[in-house]
């Protein structure tokens, strides 16, 4: 079974407020990239990295991949307007002939082979994707614009999603089709009518959105 990963590292960040996006904020003295970089080139599940930079951001991407000696990276395209434009950019370089689609967020650097093994393993009892999630422990609530609470959401069941998220090649193509939206690849696939599996995920993947996350990720390293 051939194992592609996309590596998404085309957001802006803007909530950081640096000067440069979020994939080369500083996670020790490194740019937050290296690290699920070298972490998925070194994974042994993967076997081709297709990395996804932000415009204009596409050399210094090379650079970071070059200097870890990534030997898996394959190809550094650029990443679009929205998060599912990036992945669709970088799904374009995906070979037609990988079986599986591993879709990672840069903004979790703390990728580890355990969950890539774990999003993996159900592929082969049908499933058309596979995520990692941690059941919901707060109270959720529906918050209008003045603050008010509009309504409150029962949590039975609920699950926060993160990435690495695995896919069947082809079911990713079918339902990345040119217009579809989401904020990750799984509802694009649930929306086609494909069967996405929650397995354990990590709370070390904890996605980078402001300068204490990098604070507490690069303590957890
Ligand atoms: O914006 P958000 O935090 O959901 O981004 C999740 C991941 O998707 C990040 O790694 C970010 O770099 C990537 N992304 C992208 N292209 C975009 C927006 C986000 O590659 N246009």
């Amino acid at each position: 079974m051939s194992v592609w990963a996309i590596l998404v590292a085309a957001g802006r960040g803007e909530r950081l407020g640096l000067d440069r996006p979020k994939a080369f904020a500083k996670l020790g003295d490194e740019p937050l990239l290296a690290e699920p970089l070298r972490r998925l080139d070194g994974c042994p599940w993967v076997d081709g990295i297709v990395l996804v930079a932000p415009p204009d951001w596409e050399e210094p991407a090379i650079l970071v991949a070059e200097e870890e000696g990534c030997a898996k990276v394959q190809a550094c395209v650029t990443g679009g307007e929205t998060r599912s434009d990036s992945v669709r950019a970088g799904l374009a370089e995906v070979p037609a002939d990988a079986l599986v689609v591993l879709v990672h967020d840069a903004a979790r650097p703390l990728v580890s082979d355990d969950v890539v093994e774990r999003v993996l393993a159900p592929l082969s009892e049908g499933w058309d994707g596979v995520v990692p999630g941690l059941p919901v422990g707060d109270t959720l609530k529906r918050v209008g614009s003045d603050g008010g609470v509009e309504e409150t959401v029962p949590r039975d069941g609920m699950w926060a999603v993160q990435t690495p998220q695995a896919f069947a090649a082809d079911a990713l193509r079918r339902a990345q089709t040119d217009d579809a939206e989401a904020t990750d690849c799984a509802g694009l696939v649930e929306a086609a009518g494909g069967r996405v599996k929650v397995v354990e995920g990590d709370p070390r993947l904890l996605k980078v959105t402001s300068e204490a996350d990098l604070e507490k990720i690069a303590a957890w390293r």
